[in-house]
């Protein structure tokens, strides 16, 4: 293994992955830290489901897949979070950092989430969704995680106790040994995390490049871009093609959706037009959990055999936050997981073998109730969204989205690729 990486959620890790392999290295996902064999890999993923709890154990668990990473040999870490910086002034990408720098021994990493492909991009410090800041965004609503701050230089700086700095575009556009070189400087200031501003992938190539002898780099999945180009450079890595073409897992198809942002929003509603579907409510989840699943299992099972259907708690802001007032935000978004896990695990029990999850938390949620240990990736289904078949049995052809992505036609486009 040449790169160990440890992702906060699982939409993140299979993202990274993702573009890991089309990078060129042949990459393995695992669910949780590694149990038993793990395939051999160049790279490793380590999916853990970390971004919104408590940051003592999102350290705990960060800190074990490290030691993992380590013990199997990685060269370099790389932790992976949101491209939207989902985070609270609690945590868990400082502390996270943090720690994983002092476990490394290392005084300085970068912090760039930027993933120009999928609309985001950072400029001196302040991050974008498409062509507003992230605080005027759609973000400023997540029921978890709400980013009201586009300041990331501000908002890691309330999540870590050191230094925080900005290696600005103007520096960045100035391409990879003046970027290196402007880390060095900031090093020697004191700093810890240097937010790092990037509008294209050549940014990101470049900030790659620097990034070749830091022991941690932390990012979104874009900055991972140029780690590949390092290992070849160095000739620990040959050059192979993007990815595979997976094996066929066949079986009945579904699409879970537990995300509430806006691009799921459109993909349920333009599933909803043309497949049968079932909007879970909270409220009722609430009153009677039992009842409720069996109900949507009942609902399920005479549709299934006929073609993919759509089962979502996926509802406007309104909607959410109605529930969130008399439940809790933790809570509901408990609720609505832990109900959508089983009855994902009661689709798998009757045939499905074809799965399009949408949410972060929703997949991690999901993927964990299926006891699935480890994925293998495949072609990309839409920017950050791959392909991927479980490894063990029963084979799952699984599509795990981050709300956010993918156009209003994804659900579609991934039940197709999903065969
Ligand atoms: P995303 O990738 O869009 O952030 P996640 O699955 O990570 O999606 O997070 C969405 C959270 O919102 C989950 O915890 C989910 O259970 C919760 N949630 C989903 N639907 C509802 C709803 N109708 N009301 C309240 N919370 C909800």
């Amino acid at each position: 293994m040449l790169l160990g990486c440890i992702a906060d959620d699982f939409t993140g890790a299979t993202d990274l992955a993702n573009t890991l392999t089309r990078r060129g290295m042949h990459t393995v996902q695992t669910i949780g830290l590694p149990r038993g064999d793990v395939p051999a890999a160049d790279a490793i993923v380590v999916a853990l489901k970390s971004r919104t709890i408590p940051a003592a154990d999102a350290v705990a668990q960060s800190i074990a897949a490290c030691r993992w990473l380590k013990a199997n040999g990685a060269r370099q870490i790389f932790f992976k979070y949101c491209s939207t910086f989902d985070s609270t002034d609690a945590g868990n990408i400082g502390p996270v950092a943090d720690a994983l720098l002092d476990e490394l021994g290392a005084g300085f990493t970068i912090a760039c989430p930027a993933f120009p492909e999928n609309k985001r991009t950072i400029y001196l410090g302040h991050l974008f969704v498409a062509n507003e800041l992230l605080s005027d965004s759609s973000m400023r609503n997540h029921p978890l995680t709400p980013m009201r701050d586009a300041n990331l230089v501000r908002v890691l700086g309330r999540q870590t106790p050191h230094k925080v700095g900005l290696v600005s575009y103007a520096e960045v556009k100035r391409g990879s040994l003046a970027i290196a070189d402007r880390f060095a400087a900031l090093q020697a200031e004191g700093v810890r995390h240097a937010i790092v501003d990037a509008v294209a992938d050549v940014d990101l190539e470049n900030i790659g490049a620097a990034c070749m002898s830091l022991p941690l780099v932390t990012g979104g999945s874009g900055v991972a871009l140029g780690l590949p180009a390092n290992f070849v450079r160095t000739g620990r890595l040959k050059q192979r093609d993007g990815a595979r073409p997976l094996a066929k897992a066949g079986g009945l198809a579904a699409v879970l959706a537990g995300s509430c942002s806006a691009a799921t929003l459109a993909q349920v509603a333009a599933m909803r037009a043309r497949a049968p579907a079932f909007a879970l409510d909270p409220m009722s989840l609430h009153a009677d959990r039992g009842t409720a699943v069996a109900e949507v299992l009942a609902w399920a099972a005479s549709r299934l055999e006929r073609g993919p259907i759509l089962i979502h708690s996926t509802a406007e802001p309104e909607a959410v936050s109605r529930a969130q007032a008399v439940l809790g935000r933790e809570a509901a978004g408990a609720l609505v997981e832990e109900s959508i896990a089983a009855i994902a695990r009661d689709l798998v029990a009757r045939g499905v073998r074809r799965l399009v999850v949408a949410g972060g938390e929703t997949s991690g949620a999901v993927v964990s109730a299926l006891g699935v240990t480890a994925l293998e990736i495949g072609p990309q289904i839409a920017p950050g969204v791959p392909a991927t078949l479980s490894y063990g049995e029963p084979r799952l052809a699984l599509a795990l989205k981050s709300g956010n992505f993918g156009g209003p036609e994804f659900f579609t486009e991934a039940l197709e690729a999903l065969k």
